[in-house]
């Protein structure tokens, strides 16, 4: 079996150990998750929960390499199937997952009074990246338990129904226990349905509709589609509840949308099963096929609001932004396992009298693989950590906020800085982990030659499987548009902290006694050139009303704008920008690296070699190719709103 890895899919990779052993900024993290080390059955200190998580990632690294590995072909041949309205997996599957439970993975980022292992959620990210250098259907699956227990308490702390005894710091009761507590015996999952046949991406075109009956339940009914572990008991499912005031708002349709806890079905203790929802058919897919990937009807099914309604597009984004980062670990996860194939196939294929990986375009290929999984992991891990720190500080804030006031709000800055990094870097993250895992897969086929086409060496199936990650969670142009948006917001928000970051990066990229850090600044100012030259260009007649007005004033101008017509240069741009921006954070944070350690300069300038060139290339398309597309958009809009007219 070619993609079979005896060994430990933790050790043997020394990028990922340099975050655990060096890096990760751990003594905050795990302060906050073990409440300063006076939480009920916690660790002591620093050094043991530390011991712990490396002996957990140890044991995952080995039952991966071991236990899920061996089977990836397996996996990949025996699908799901539905039968009788229920969905049976292969038992290869099922075995996998048995064992999973007997690891007692489901709980591993729970509360330990809740039965789980209260180990912090960047663990998990980084368990996921090594399961899905085996497969990553399994992880996908495998997310839908403890994830979705996570989101059940986070939901209902959000929402106020978990009380704390804060004297014991613990959980004194919280509305989904006994769910969570199934999820975490193994007994049940949960899954997110979001996607209807006619609301993808275009999430306020959704059309499943909640009501409250005679009695007050809440009553939901419409169709899910592409849902993965959708044959879950526990569905989080987004429905309209209220109705789209606005019809010409793109994006009025969102605040009518609530959020549901629906289970798809419930055993009495004879083992009798109710019904609540039907599963209607599995999709059959290119990859990724050891998940299901279900459509759902729902037909007046019983369901509990979560939050107060129309506030369903908070929740939902609550979940995604932390599935947003588990995208990005799973592409690292295929990637890995594609550069390693392509590897150990290349230092052993003979060609032209050496090794094919001596052979100069494959090198560079496997050299620059290498460097972009290592700058991705950069990124990683950093997202993960501030998305983590922010919810744990929000939590601490709302529970147990100090009591001096001058450290409280020092606490509520700190939140604040967490989030606004998080928040930038996950749509990059997402993005770009997508991609690259794309374009590696592809890469190690290629490297594979003949053999990389057909199935024997497993690399085919690796860009099968990969394919779905620019579409999952928001594709790769919703992640690309987000990010621009935030960007361009950004600055009208406060144009002045544009300025001045301009003006010091400028300043670092002339001035800055390290190369490096000078190299890095370039890129950062080549992002703001770009966001400038955006800004300056946006629609011909609207930029109009912007010149000679000082940045201060252009938030005000830009309250008359149509963001469908007036912003149409800078989402023709949106992925170009997105990928110099993805470039310049990766580079920010090995520079970072490179200062607290030394050796891992190299990384930085393998990663600067290929950025350079690329934010010359990118920003030269972005100043000056889009024109005549637009034109050509323009004019067909207008005959059509003239043809409109007249019929
Ligand atoms: C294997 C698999 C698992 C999935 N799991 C889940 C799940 O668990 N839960 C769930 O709710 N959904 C799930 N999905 C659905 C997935 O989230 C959607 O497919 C995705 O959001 C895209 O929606 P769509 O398919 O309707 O494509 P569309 O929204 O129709 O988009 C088609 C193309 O147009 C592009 N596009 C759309 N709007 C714009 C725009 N404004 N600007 C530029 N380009 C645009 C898109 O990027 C895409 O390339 C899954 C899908 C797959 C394939």
């Amino acid at each position: 079996m070619a993609n079979f890895r005896s060994g430990n899919f933790y050790t043997d990779n020394e990028d990922l150990k340099f975050y655990v052993d060096k890096y990760i900024d751990w003594e905050p993290l795990v302060e906050l998750t073990e409440f300063d080390y006076k939480a009920p059955d916690g660790f002591k200190d620093l050094d043991e929960a530390l011991d712990v998580y490396r002996s957990i990632l140890e044991m995952v690294g080995e039952f991966t390499a071991n236990e899920i590995a061996p089977h990836a072909k397996k996996l990949d041949e025996e699908h799901p199937h539905l039968k009788d309205g229920i969905v049976h997996f292969p038992d290869v599957t099922d075995t996998i997952f048995e064992k999973i439970n007997d690891l007692e993975l489901h709980g591993l980022c729970l509360p330990r009074g809740l039965g789980g292992m209260n180990c912090p959620f960047v663990l998990f990210m980084l368990l996921n990246e090594i399961m899905a250098r085996a497969d990553v259907s399994i992880t996908a699956h495998n997310g839908f338990h403890g994830g979705m227990a996570m989101a059940m308490l986070l939901f209902s702390i959000m929402e106020g129904s978990t009380e704390f005894d804060l004297d014991n710091l613990e959980i004194k009761k919280t509305r989904f226990e006994d769910a969570i507590q199934e999820i975490i015996a193994g007994k049940a999952w949960g899954s997110m349905d979001i996607t209807e046949p006619g609301a993808g991406s275009d999430m306020a075109a959704m059309s499943t509709k909640a009501v409250k009956d005679k009695d007050g339940i809440w009553r939901v009914s419409g169709q899910k589609i592409f849902i993965t572990s959708g044959h879950a008991k526990y569905h989080f499912v987004i429905a309209r509840t209220e109705k789209q005031e606005d019809t010409a708002d793109a994006f009025a349709g969102l605040k009518g949308l609530s959020m549901f806890l629906v289970k798809a079905f419930e055993d009495d203790e004879n083992g009798n099963r109710t019904h609540y929802a039907t599963f209607d058919s599995l999709e059959d897919k290119l990859g990724h096929h050891g998940s299901a990937t279900v459509s759902i009807g729902y037909d007046e099914s019983p369901a509990e609001l979560i939050g107060k309604r129309g506030e369903g597009f908070k929740y939902m984004l609550m979940l995604m932004n932390n599935a947003r980062v588990g995208v990005g670990f799973e592409s690292i996860g295929i990637a890995e396992n594609a550069l390693r194939l392509a590897k150990e196939y290349a230092a052993e294929r003979f060609s032209m009298g050496k090794t094919i990986d001596k052979h100069e375009m494959i090198a560079d290929y496997l050299d620059e693989m290498q460097t972009d999984i290592q700058g991705l992991r950069a990124l990683a891990v950093k997202s993960s950590y501030h998305e983590e720190m922010t919810q744990k500080l929000n939590l601490m804030l709302m529970f147990m906020p100090p009591a001096d006031e001058k450290e409280r709000k020092a606490m509520e800055r700190e939140m604040k800085q967490h989030q606004m990094t998080s928040r930038m870097l996950t749509p990059l993250l997402k993005y770009q982990g997508a991609e690259k895992a794309i374009e590696i897969s592809r890469r190690s086929i290629q490297i594979h030659g003949g053999y990389g086409y057909s199935t024997e060496f497993g690399a085919e199936k690796l860009l099968r499987d990969a394919m779905v990650l620019p579409i999952y969670e928001g594709t790769s142009q919703i992640q690309s548009l987000m990010a621009m948006k935030d960007n361009l917001m950004g600055i009208l928000k406060n144009p002045k902290d544009f300025v001045a970051s301009n003006a010091r990066a400028l300043w670092l990229s002339r001035s800055s006694k390290s190369r490096n850090e000078r190299r890095v600044a370039t890129l950062r100012v080549r992002c703001g050139r770009a966001l400038q030259f955006l800004m300056t260009r946006l629609a011909g007649k609207k930029a109009k009303e912007l010149r000679g007005q000082p940045f201060s004033k252009w938030s005000t101008i830009f309250q008359n704008w149509n963001p469908k017509r007036d912003f149409a240069l800078a989402m023709l741009h949106a992925e170009r920008l997105t990928r110099m921006l993805a470039d310049a954070a990766i580079c920010e944070e090995l520079l970072r690296q490179s200062e607290q350690f030394p050796e891992r300069a190299e990384v930085l300038e393998r990663y600067l070699e290929r950025a350079e060139p690329r934010s010359k290339f990118l920003i030269s398309e972005i100043t000056k190719t889009g024109g005549r597309l637009l034109e050509t958009l323009e004019e067909e809009e207008e005959e059509e709103a003239t043809e409109q007219k007249a019929s």
